[in-house]
């Protein structure tokens, strides 16, 4: 039975995908999003009126691409994403749509671990294509887990809202191009302080990004069945370097279980075969697609990784980035202070007693600050509604703010006060 039925004529707007056949090709997940904004309607619209009813499963709802799942959406490792491509090129007439997703690779490597649960993005790269009046747009190497950095511009991928420090999934129903999916601010930046990048670690991190790069940009062109010279490459690696499995194993820092897992035809994921890829020296499509056999001399690097780097933290920058922090006072939290200078709270903690617990201290009231204002935020916009003779339900709030103000039971219980106060029937209108 067919996934998806053809039977709707009318069609989408044909905008078209940007950047294929170039490392920094489009996301599809950024893709449903500028589509979403042409015709000025959310990303979670887009999917229920014009993606769902052209899927034979009337139990899907938006929460199943959007939201906890989206990250899949780009790796088309499942029906429905193939299925969500397949509406989508037959319906904005473009026939290259598998290009913004690993569709290509998708016989080649695992697809575990392979994209970010969460959008990462230059915030450099968005402001300049915005002064040059170019289209904004997601670049699917973003959202790769082993992509830190912007190439272009040597600085760190941001994955935290420098303004209400967010993260955002890769893809959900209010979601836009560009800017936060919770405080609507924009994402771009004329420049920013990232964190500061080793010449070891830029080696890796460049390394990464053009060989990601690489992948993405020979997709449109490429066309190779055999899908099993991985296995003989390796193969040979092993012959003719005389590496012991279990050396290799401990030098890409994996069980010795995955290798003979890949000895015996499993796929790789996109982040062993990385490894692999810099200690040998070939590339990862090299790896994947071509016998290395004639292709000479192998190379071998020490694997730097962020992790290694980390171990060696530089306190003195810590306590900077600490007083920077609590001086600042706009609501950052311990955890996120740690995930943006690649440090644990534990080591923190150690360290800088004092100063960690001035950090939660304002984090604390700034959450109740947070809330008040939310609060206040919820009952004003309804007293508005309701005067302009709209009932204030949670849809109309939606649409009124573009965000989903009632979250926790203290916002409902806000807003079920409020609508009393009103004059509404509760228990009819709950319903609505
Ligand atoms: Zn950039
Ligand atoms: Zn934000």
């Amino acid at each position: 039975m067919d996934l998806f039925s053809y039977n709707e004529i009318s069609s989408l707007y044909h905008v078209k995908p940007i950047g294929i056949g170039t490392a920094n090709v489009e996301s599809l997940s950024g893709y449903m999003k500028r589509l979403a904004e042409a015709y000025m309607v959310s990303v979670g619209i887009l999917i229920r009126k014009v993606i769902i009813p052209n899927i034979n499963r009337d139990y899907l709802r938006v929460d199943d691409f959007a939201g906890n799942y989206s990250n899949n959406i780009n790796t088309l490792s499942s029906d429905i994403s193939k299925a969500v491509v397949k509406i989508l090129e037959t319906r904005t007439y473009n026939d290259n749509l598998i290009f913004l997703t690993m569709g290509i690779w998708r016989d080649f490597l695992h697809p575990r671990k392979m994209f970010r649960e969460y959008h990462a993005w230059c915030p450099i790269c968005y402001e300049e294509r915005l002064q040059r009046g170019a289209p904004i747009y997601e670049e699917l190497i973003w959202n790769f887990n082993d992509v830190e950095t912007c190439i272009k511009h040597q600085v760190k991928l941001v994955q935290i809202c420098p303004y209400c420090n967010c993260r955002m999934k890769i893809l959900s129903s209010l979601s836009r191009v560009g800017y936060c999916d919770k405080c609507n601010s924009w994402l771009g930046l004329k420049s920013y302080k990232s964190d500061i990048v080793t010449e070891e670690t830029k080696e890796w991190d460049n390394w990464v990004y053009k060989n990601v790069g690489q992948l993405l940009s020979d997709a449109p062109t490429f066309c190779f069945k055999k899908n099993d010279q991985f296995r003989d490459n390796l193969n040979e690696f092993l012959k003719v370097k005389y590496v012991s499995q279990y050396k290799l194993a401990r030098v890409l820092k994996i069980s010795k279980s995955v290798i003979q897992g890949w000895i015996a035809g499993n796929k790789p994921t996109l982040s062993s075969i990385l490894k692999l890829s810099y200690i040998s020296g070939y590339s990862v499509r090299e790896l994947l697609t071509e016998d290395i056999k004639p292709l000479g001399q192998v190379f071998k690097k020490k694997i730097v990784r962020k992790d290694n780097i980390k171990n060696n933290i530089d306190k003195e920058k810590i306590k900077i980035e600490l007083h920077k922090a609590i001086e600042l006072n706009n609501g950052l939290s311990l955890s996120k202070f740690c995930q943006h200078n690649g440090i644990v709270p534990r080591t923190v903690k150690k360290h800088f007693p004092k100063e960690t617990k001035k950090l939660l201290d304002n984090y604390n009231e700034y959450k109740k600050n947070c809330k008040i204002e939310r609060h206040n935020f919820i009952i004003s916009t309804m007293h508005n509604l309701h005067n302009r003779g709209i009932y204030p339900g949670r849809k109309a709030l939606i649409k009124e703010t573009g965000k989903n103000l009632v979250l926790s039971s203290q916002d409902r219980e806000i807003w079920t006060r409020t609508l009393k106060v009103l004059g509404y029937n509760i228990r009819y209108y709950n319903k609505i």
